[in-house]
């Protein structure tokens, strides 16, 4: 029991799952983090980091590393790469088993699981995540200072990304699936008076 139980275990082990790490391990309360990926989660994804405050530009990789140090150093425990086989939280006393490493519980649990992005499944586009193809505009529109941007889909988020990424692109294409788009009427408006963004539709693709 003393070397498996934790006052709080989290699962993921992204920016959130690692800062709540860093604040609780420093705070000595007894922390493990369980990740199922790389530590620094979809950070680790981008080349580079521009918006972190206090950091002019890091390498995304970095990011993630740095802060995983930062919570091993105050005594966070961290499982990469890990399996679960079953979790149970419906009593006081939290229970998680992992494949290979066994069963551990914790008197609090975190779920910091973050979140992915829908990819297109088109050829090479892991090859260029982060070096051309992105997922959040809000993070790296400012690296197409100038360039033509794609954006594809026809929701909310496209057509509002869209738009923000006007404030740096010489155009943006929005690219649809479809003959109509499925954003709120607004984001359609202020799209469609946007000298930069031209539309294509379903209808117009070969
Ligand atoms: C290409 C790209 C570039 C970006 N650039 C920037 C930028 O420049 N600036 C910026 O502010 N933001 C940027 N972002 C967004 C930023 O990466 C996210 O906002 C941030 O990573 C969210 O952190 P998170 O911890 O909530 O989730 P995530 O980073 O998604 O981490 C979640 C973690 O949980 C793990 N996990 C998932 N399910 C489970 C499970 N069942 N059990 C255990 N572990 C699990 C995952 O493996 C992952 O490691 C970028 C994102 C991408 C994809």
């Amino acid at each position: 029991m003393e070397n498996t139980h934790f006052d709080v275990i989290i699962l993921g082990g992204g920016a959130a799952g690692l800062t709540a790490g860093i604040y609780l391990s420093r705070a000595k309360m007894k922390t493990l983090i369980i990740n199922e990926g790389t530590a620094g989660g979809q950070m680790v994804l981008t080349h580079e980091i521009a918006n972190y405050p206090g950091v002019e530009s890091t390498g995304g990789y970095m990011l993630g590393s740095t802060m995983k140090k930062q919570a091993t150093t105050f005594g966070a425990k961290i499982f990469n790469n890990t399996k679960i086989e079953s979790l149970d939280l419906t009593s006081d006393i939290k229970t998680i088993e992992l494949a290979r490493k066994g069963k551990f519980t914790s008197d609090s649990f975190i779920i910091a699981t973050g979140g992915r992005s829908r990819p297109l499944n088109v050829p090479s586009e892991d090859k260029l995540k982060g070096r051309g193809i992105s997922y959040c505009a809000t993070c790296d529109g400012d690296f197409f200072q100038d360039k033509e941007i794609i954006v594809v889909g026809g929701g909310n988020s496209a057509l509002e990304e869209a738009v923000s990424l006007t404030k740096y692109a010489s155009k943006v294409t929005v690219i649809h699936q479809f003959d109509h788009f499925q954003a709120l009427e607004h984001y359609i408006d202020e799209a469609k008076a946007n000298e930069k963004i031209e539309f294509i539709m379903e209808s117009e693709i070969e």
